[in-house]
């Protein structure tokens, strides 16, 4: 059963550092004519109203993109993620949020693939209906954990991965080392990206360290706090995301863009972020 729905979360702080970050990795890819596969293992649905009663729900998007929409001092990878956004609200007002799918359909070039998995069947469905009309995308109705080996080594010899689970019980950390220990013994060239919730549990804390664990050739970790967990130790306090093979740019362009984040999206005093690499 599952009972995570993105929809409820779209657009909030994490959103926003997970597909800054993927836009920068896919702007590293496009670098090279030679086409590459994108595997999203957990995929959602492509897009997202803000509008709607779930995003309205808790109005998590306010303090994510809607305190980007109007600036004009944004790093210049914060503005190339914004314009995307843009691009995905034709009416000029923030309406609607792009997932993961989107920001791909957007960036990939003609001769690139997209992959996705999505396990629920409501948004298994909207993601397909989305990208029926790409004939280099699947969007499978099945566990993105599984499939990712299946993936790998691609055809062309160049990937990136996005794993983005929803965590909703602590079998999903363990998953997402074990399928990535994987799919790095099928494919070390890859490039990974893992996102992760900072919340309470000893299996998030302990993730970056894991995760360092599988990647013998280099990784970089950048984690965004912005909030304090509530009095019971609940709440998104923050998120990181952890990239295995990064691209050698990518340290000094989020060094650009994390204290700007910090400033921006911090809704206490406290809020930092961090940013660590062991290059290979
Ligand atoms: N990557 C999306 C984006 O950036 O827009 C958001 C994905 S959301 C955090 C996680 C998604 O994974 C949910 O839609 C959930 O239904 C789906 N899911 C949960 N377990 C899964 C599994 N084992 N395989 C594939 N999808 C799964």
């Amino acid at each position: 059963m599952l009972a995570y729905r993105h929809a409820f979360h779209a657009g909030n702080h994490a959103d926003v550092l997970k597909h800054v970050s993927l836009c920068l990795l896919l702007r590293y890819m496009n670098q090279k004519d030679k086409p590459y596969r994108l595997v999203d293992t957990h995929c959602g649905a492509g897009g997202y109203s803000l509008e709607g009663d779930y995003a309205q729900k808790k109005g998590e998007y306010l303090q994510g993109i809607a305190r980007l929409w109007d600036r004009d001092d944004l790093p210049p990878a914060v503005a190339d993620y914004l314009q995307l956004v843009r691009e995905f609200n034709p009416e000029g007002r923030l309406e609607q949020y792009p997932g993961s799918p989107a920001f791909a359909r957007m960036l990939l070039r003609p001769t690139d693939q997209f992959r996705g998995y999505e396990l629920h069947p409501t948004d298994h469905r909207i993601a397909a209906s989305y990208l029926e009309p790409w004939r280099r995308a699947e969007v499978l109705m099945s566990d993105g954990f599984e499939g990712l080996k299946s993936q790998l080594p691609p055809s062309m010899r160049r990937a990136l991965v996005l794993i983005d689970p929803s965590y909703e019980g602590h079998a999903d950390y363990g998953k997402v080392v074990r399928s990535l220990r994987e799919a790095i013994e099928r494919f070390a060239d890859g490039v990974y990206m893992v996102w992760y919730p900072q919340v309470q549990k000893l299996e998030a804390a302990q993730l970056p360290k894991r995760l360092e664990g599988v990647a013998p050739r280099g990784w970089l970790h950048a984690r965004l706090t912005v909030q304090r967990p509530d009095s019971q130790g609940f709440g998104l306090a923050g998120s990181g995301v952890f990239i295995i093979n990064p691209p050698y740019t990518m340290h000094d362009q989020l060094l650009e863009i994390l204290p700007w984040l910090t400033d921006v999206l911090g809704q206490y005093d406290g809020a930092n972020y961090l940013l660590e690499q062991r290059a290979a």
